[in-house]
C-alpha cells in the first residue's frame, strides 16, 4: 500500500507511524498499529505531522559567514578550525553540543568523533535540561542507567503516580493510554503539582505540591512505608541503605505544603495499591534537587519490592524522541558509551581498544550549563552545536546567546539556518530532516525503533552521520569514520555493546550486532537487552542489580528547597513547560497551522489574586524579569497556578516571539550531581507591560515586524500576529503598509486618533489580504473566526449566522472552543464521546479530551449549584 513504517520524531512515547507520500509533495500520516508503544495512536503533534514536511525555511546549501559555500570547502573549514585549536589550545577547547533530535547512528559517531578521535568528553546534548537527574538517580540506585519497566504496566497498574508530569500534554498517548485501561481496571490517578495541568482534569487527586518539595512527600511516604509494616523484607536483602534511608526521610520536616489528611490519603493509597506505576519528568528532573526526587521514588518502590513487575514501578518518561538513545550511546559528558563509565579505567581501555582509537579521555567534560560558560569565558574556542537551539532553550538564554555570539568559531548543522542559534555561526551545515533519513531511536520503554527515509534530502542536504565522519575523516582518521551506511554504524554500536555485557552492564544489544543492510532495513521494534540469552523485559524483580554486590542502593536523602526563593510579595517562582501542540522551538511544529492554532502566542499563567494586586487584567502583557535577563507575555488570568507563581511555555524564539524567550529570565542553577538546570523555581518578578498600542493583525503574507512586542503565527490562509508598541504611531495608513509590505492594494481604514483604534483591511481582487486592529487597550476582536475567515473581516464583526468558534481546542478537526461549549450548555451533550459524535472534536487523537472533560466537569459544577 505503499506506506513506510517510521517513528514520530516529537516526544519520548516513540510512536510509530506508517508514512507515505502525498501527491504535494508532503506526506499521509497514520499511527501504526503494530508498534508497541501506541498501537496506532497519535496525540495531535503526530498526527499533523504531514503539514511540516514542506521546504518553507529549509538550508539547502551551506554557508560560511552568510554566504553560500561548497561542502568541501565548509566541511574542510570546520576540520581544520578543529584540528588548529585542539593543537593551540589542547583537546579541550573544542565542544559539541548535541540533541535528543538526533538518531542513534548520528548520536554515535559525534560521540566517537569526541571523545575516540579529539580525546575530550565535551560533548553534551540538550538532553541535559531534561532528564540528566533522572540518570543520576537511576546509577544511584541501581548501579546503571536503566528504565525497570515497560509500557504495559501503566495499562496493568491500579494507580498511576504523576509526578511533575502534565503527561496528558506531554506524552499524550500513553495517557490515552492510561485512560484507555481505567475504563476497565478503574484505576486511580494521582498528580503531584504544583501546578492544575491537563493531567488533573481526569485525576482522583491533584496534590499541589510547593515548587521543588516532592522529596518531602516521598520521604513521608518511605516512612509511612515503615510504620505501615509494608517493607518489603525479602526484597530488602537485595539492597543497601535501607536503614540510613529511612533515618533521613523520618527526620525531614520539610513542609510539603499539603495537608495532612492529603499527605495521609495519598500514602493510604500508595501503599494499599500493590500494582503502583510512579511516572515522573520534568518537574522532577528540571530542579537543583532533581537527583534527589528521583531516588526519594525510587527509594519507596525498592522498599516495597514493587519493581520491574507487572503494572508496577518507577517510570521516567523522557522528553525526546531520541534522549534514550543519548543516554545509551554517550551523548552526555559525563558517560563514554553503552552505559560504560569514563572513570573507569578498565572502561575506557576496553572502548579505547575497541575504536582503535588515537585518543579517549580520562575525565568527565562539560556539561551543558558549563559548557556555554567555558565558551562565555573564551575557554572553548571551537564550538559546533547540532540540531538544537541553546541560545533560545538554555538558562540565561541572552547571557548564552551572547557567549556563542562571541564564540571564536562556531558550526551549526540544522535543517534551517532561521534560528536565534543558526544566525550566530560561522558556517552552517544543512542537514537532512526526519523523513529523509535512516536510523534508529529508543523510547523511554528502552524499545528500539527504525526510522525510516521516505523523501528525498532536498538540495545538497546531507545526514549527521556523514557530515561528522567526513569531518572526522579530514582530521586524520580515516579508518574510524568509514561508514558508507548507517547500518555499518548501528551493527558496530551493537558490536560494541558486548563490552557493556561482559562488564556485567545492562545496556548489551550485541544480538544485533550482524546486520547487514537488509537485516537493518527489516528492524521491528525491539526492547533491550537484546542478548543470546535475554531479548527485553523487566528489570530488578529477580533483586539483581548493578552495582559491583549486585544490590540496590537507598540514597539517604532530605528535601531542599530550590536554589532561590521569593524574598517578598513581588517577588514570584516562575515554572517554565510545554504547551500541548508545540514541539520545542517549533521549527516543526510551527510550520503547521493546526497546531498553531492552540496556542498561538507565548503566555503567562497569573493567579486572579496576583492579577489584582498587580493591575493585570486578562490578555494584559506582563514583563517577568530574573536577574540574567527578561520576557514579555500574554497574561492569562487562572487559577490553575497558585499565588506567587506564574507559569510560561518554553517554545517561542527570535523568530516568533522576540520577547517571548522564557529562558532569559531563567536562571542556571544546577543540581549538583547531574548538572541539570532547575528551569521550573526561578525568582522573577511580574509587572505590566505598558505599551502605547495594541495590535492584532492576519495577513495571506508573511509580515515585517519590528515593533516592541511581537508574536506571529500560521493560520489556514496565511499569518496572525499580535503586536504592540511604546511608540506613537501617528499613521496607521503608512504603517499597516510597511507591516504588510503591501503598496498597490485597496486599502478601507476607520481610524480614531482620539480614541487611539484604527481598523485596516486592504483588498485585492476583491479578497481580504491583510487586516489590522488597533486599540489603546488589548484588541478585542474575534481573533479565531478572523484568522479562518479573513474575507469577512472588514469590520471585525461576526454575521449573525456565522457564530465565532473561539481558540482551537481540537486542532485535528478544528473545533473551537465556543462551538464545544455551545455543544455542552444548548446542546445538553454531558460526555466526551456525546461531544465527538457530535462535532467530531477528540475522535481523532484524542490529545484535547482531557480539555473537553474540563469543560463538561465546569458545567455539571454549575448545574449542580443551580
Ligand atoms: Fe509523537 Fe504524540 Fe506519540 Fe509523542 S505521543 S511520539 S508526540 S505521536
Amino acid at each position: 500500500d505503499g506506506f513506510v513504517r517510521s517513528t514520530c520524531p516529537y516526544c519520548g512515547v516513540g510512536c510509530g507511524v506508517l508514512l507515505r507520500k502525498d501527491d504535494k509533495g508532503g506526506l499521509e500520516v497514520k499511527g501504526d498499529p503494530e508498534h508497541p508503544a501506541n498501537y496506532g495512536r497519535l496525540c495531535s503533534k503526530g498526527s499533523a505531522l504531514g503539514e511540516t514536511v514542506g521546504l518553507e525555511d529549509r538550508l539547502l546549501e551551506p554557508k560560511v559567514d552568510g554566504k553560500p559555500a561548497k561542502w568541501d570547502d565548509a566541511l574542510q573549514l570546520v576540520a581544520d578550525k578543529f584540528t588548529a585549536s585542539i593543537r593551540e589550545h589542547g583537546p579541550e577547547s573544542v565542544a559539541l553540543y548535541v540533541s535528543g533530535q538526533l538518531l542513534t547512528e548520528d548520536y554515535y559517531v559525534a560521540n566517537k568523533f569526541m571523545k575516540g578521535l579529539v580525546g575530550s568528553a565535551n560533548i553534551d546534548t540538550n538532553s541535559r535540561l531534561c532528564m540528566a537527574s533522572t540518570v543520576a538517580g537511576h546509577k544511584r540506585a541501581f548501579g546503571t542507567d536503566t528504565v525497570p519497566g515497560n509500557y504495559d504496566d501503566l495499562e496493568q497498574a491500579d494507580l498511576i503516580v504523576l509526578v511533575g508530569s502534565n503527561l496528558a500534554w506531554c506524552h499524550p498517548v500513553l495517557y490515552q493510554r492510561i485512560l484507555a485501561a481505567r475504563q476497565t481496571r478503574n484505576t486511580k490517578i494521582v498528580v503531584i503539582d504544583p501546578r492544575r495541568t491537563a493531567s488533573c482534569d481526569g485525576a482522583d487527586m491533584h496534590l499541589a505540591v510547593k515548587p521543588g518539595a516532592d522529596v518531602a512527600i516521598f520521604n513521608r511516604l518511605l516512612a509511612e512505608i515503615a510504620d505501615q509494616g509494608a517493607v518489603d523484607d525479602d526484597f530488602l536483602k537485595n539492597t543497601n541503605g535501607f536503614d540510613q534511608a529511612l533515618a533521613a526521610a523520618q527526620a525531614d520536616e520539610f513542609d510539603s505544603g499539603l495537608t495532612e489528611a492529603e499527605l495521609k490519603e495519598f500514602c493510604d493509597l500508595w501503599i494499599g495499591t500493590e500494582r503502583v506505576v510512579t511516572i515522573f519528568s520534568q518537574g522532577v528532573n528540571q530542579s537543583t534537587s532533581g537527583s534527589d526526587k528521583v531516588n526519594a521514588i525510587l527509594n519507596c518502590h525498592l522498599a516495597t519490592g514493587r519493581i520491574g513487575k507487572v503494572g508496577m514501578g518507577p517510570f521516567s518518561v523522557t522528553g525526546q524522541p531520541n534522549a534514550m538513545g543519548g543516554r545509551e550511546v554517550g551523548g552526555l559528558a559525563n558517560m563514554l558509551a553503552c552505559h560504560l563509565d569514563i572513570e573507569n579505567p578498565e572502561h575506557r581501555d576496553a572502548v579505547q581498544e575497541f575504536w582503535k582509537s588515537p585518543h579517549i579521555p580520562t575525565k568527565q567534560g562539560l556539561k551543558a550549563v558549563d559548557m556555554f560558560d567555558a565558551v562565555a569565558d573564551g575557554k572553548i574556542k571551537a564550538l559546533w552545536i547540532i540540531h538544537t537551539n541553546p541560545a533560545v532553550t538554555m538558562p540565561k538564554a541572552d547571557k548564552v546567546r551572547d557567549a556563542i555570539a562571541n564564540c571564536d568559531f562556531v558550526v551549526v548543522s540544522d535543517i534551517t539556518d532561521q534560528t536565534d542559534t543558526t544566525r550566530l555561526a560561522d558556517v552552517v551545515l544543512p542537514a537532512s530532516a526526519w523523513a529523509e533519513k535512516s536510523g534508529t531511536v529508543t523510547n523511554s520503554d528502552r524499545t528500539i525503533s527504525r526510522q525510516r527515509k521516505i523523501l528525498d534530502a532536498p538540495g545538497q542536504s546531507r545526514a549527521d552521520w556523514d557530515i561528522l565522519s567526513e569531518v572526522g575523516r579530514r582530521m586524520g582518521w580515516n579508518d574510524g569514520f568509514d561508514y558508507e551506511h548507517p547500518s555499518e554504524i548501528f551493527a558496530e554500536y551493537a558490536k560494541m555493546s558486548a563490552i557493556s555485557g561482559e562488564f556485567g552492564k545492562d545496556f548489551d544489544i550485541s544480538l544485533l550486532g550482524g546486520v547487514d543492510v537488509a537485516a537493518y532495513d527489516a528492524l521491528v521494534p525491539q526492547q533491550w537487552p537484546l542478548t543470546q540469552h535475554r531479548q527485553g523485559g523487566r528489570f530488578f524483580a529477580d533483586g539483581k542489580f548493578f552495582h559491583a554486590d549486585s544490590k540496590a542502593r537507598f540514597v539517604a536523602v532530605s528535601t531542599r528547597a530550590p536554589a532561590k526563593v521569593p524574598q517578598s510579595p513581588k517577588q514570584f517562582q516562575l515554572n517554565t513547560g510545554r504547551v500541548r501542540d508545540h514541539w520545542h522551538t517549533m521549527t516543526r511544529t510551527g510550520l503547521s497551522s493546526k497546531l498553531s492554532s492552540h496556542a498561538a502566542e507565548p503566555y503567562l499563567e497569573v493567579n486572579p489574586a496576583d492579577a489584582l494586586r498587580l493591575g493585570l487584567g486578562y490578555a494584559d502583557l506582563a514583563k517577568v524579569s530574573g536577574p540574567e535577563g527578561s520576557s514579555v507575555l500574554r497574561v492569562r488570568v487562572t487559577d490553575a497556578v497558585q499565588v506567587g507563581q506564574v507559569f510560561a511555555p518554553i517554545h517561542w524564539t527570535g523568530e516568533t516571539a522576540p520577547t517571548g524567550r522564557i529562558d532569559a529570565a531563567v536562571e542556571a542553577n544546577i543540581d549538583p550531581i547531574s548538572g541539570q538546570p532547575e528551569s521550573k523555581a526561578s525568582v522573577v518578578t511580574v509587572e505590566k507591560y505598558r505599551a502605547n498600542w495594541y495590535g492584532f493583525a492576519v495577513s495571506r503574507s508573511k509580515l515585517t515586524l519590528e515593533c516592541d512586542y511581537w508574536a506571529i503565527a500560521k493560520t489556514p490562509s496565511g499569518y496572525r500576529a499580535e503586536i504592540a508598541g511604546l511608540n506613537t504611531v501617528e499613521d496607521w495608513d503608512k504603517a499597516a503598509k510597511t507591516l504588510f509590505g503591501i503598496d498597490d492594494a485597496h486599502v478601507t481604514s476607520i481610524v480614531d486618533t482620539r480614541r487611539g483604534t484604527a481598523r485596516l483591511a486592504f483588498e485585492q481582487d476583491g479578497q481580504v489580504i491583510a487586516a489590522l486592529f488597533v486599540s489603546r487597550s488589548p484588541v478585542a476582536v474575534m481573533r479565531d473566526y478572523i484568522a479562518k475567515f479573513p474575507d469577512q473581516i472588514l469590520l471585525g464583526r461576526t454575521p449573525a449566522d456565522v457564530p465565532d468558534p473561539g481558540p482551537t481546542l481540537c486542532s485535528c478537526f478544528g473545533v473551537g472552543i465556543n462551538t464545544i461549549i455551545d455543544a455542552i450548555e444548548t446542546g445538553g451533550l454531558m460526555t466526551v464521546d456525546a461531544i465527538g459524535a457530535s462535532l467530531d472534536a477528540g475522535t481523532n487523537c484524542g490529545s484535547c479530551r482531557p480539555e473537553i472533560a474540563a469543560l463538561i466537569a465546569k458545567r455539571s459544577m454549575v448545574e449542580a449549584a443551580e
